[in-house]
């Protein structure tokens, strides 16, 4: 079975979500968004053992706790990205507009590629490609209990930015109707900053986007 531990930490209050297959005990980060210790304890404290790190998007905000995570686990968790975000990621994911200088962590060696499946456990994820926020920007859905991991794509009652490097509205608008908007109502969204939403609530009465 899924479980899900969410935190919100670091200078943009970014959500990191620390998932695991209760039976199994593997366990994964989407997004370790900052204070890796905080995310590490959490797992420690339940017996899981974190092998992957799994990001939506390279912003700093989104992987400044990576480094603290992977420092504390042997072997290294794996680290998995879209390609599009590769060069975003190697330039400290943007930080230095911002005065932050993060410890990355270890490089991603895994791709995500639009329709790929990833299993943690018995749990499976598929991944949706979903650009507009950055080139590279990923969704994560797990159809067995219709839980979307959406990253900085879609808000409750808002959407990601577009005027960063790499961010283009139509992009994301197309993202969100034909990757979001198509799943079913009752799916939970889980997204990268605030609260969680339904796609269902979001298409009713996201101001930016519903009706689409
Ligand atoms: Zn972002
Ligand atoms: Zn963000």
């Amino acid at each position: 079975m899924l479980e899900i531990v969410s935190f919100t930490l670091g200078p943009a209050q970014t959500n990191a979500y620390l998932i695991a297959d209760s039976e199994t005990k593997e366990a994964a980060v989407i997004d370790p968004s900052w204070d890796g210790h905080i995310i590490l304890e959490a797992a420690q404290k339940r017996g899981w053992r974190i092998g992957h790190l799994w990001y939506t998007h390279a912003h700093f905000d989104h992987i400044g706790g990576a480094g603290a995570i992977a420092d504390a686990l042997n072997p290294l968790p794996l680290v998995a990205l879209h390609p599009n975000d590769h060069v975003l990621w190697r330039a400290g994911g943007g930080g230095a507009m911002f005065g932050f200088d993060i410890d990355p962590g270890p490089e991603p060696t895994i791709d995500f590629v639009h329709g790929m499946k990833l299993k943690l456990g018995s749990v499976e994820f598929e991944i949706r490609f979903t650009p507009g926020h950055t080139t590279g920007h990923c969704i994560l859905y797990v159809p067995a209990v219709r839980v979307c991991f959406c990253g900085d794509l879609i808000f409750a009652g808002s959407v990601g930015r577009t005027d960063f490097p790499g961010g283009n509205w139509d992009t994301l608008v197309k993202s969100i109707k034909e990757q979001v908007f198509t799943l079913p109502d009752e799916t939970r969204l889980l997204p990268g900053h605030g609260p969680e939403t339904t796609v269902g609530e979001e298409k009713l009465s996201n101001p930016f986007v519903a009706g689409m």
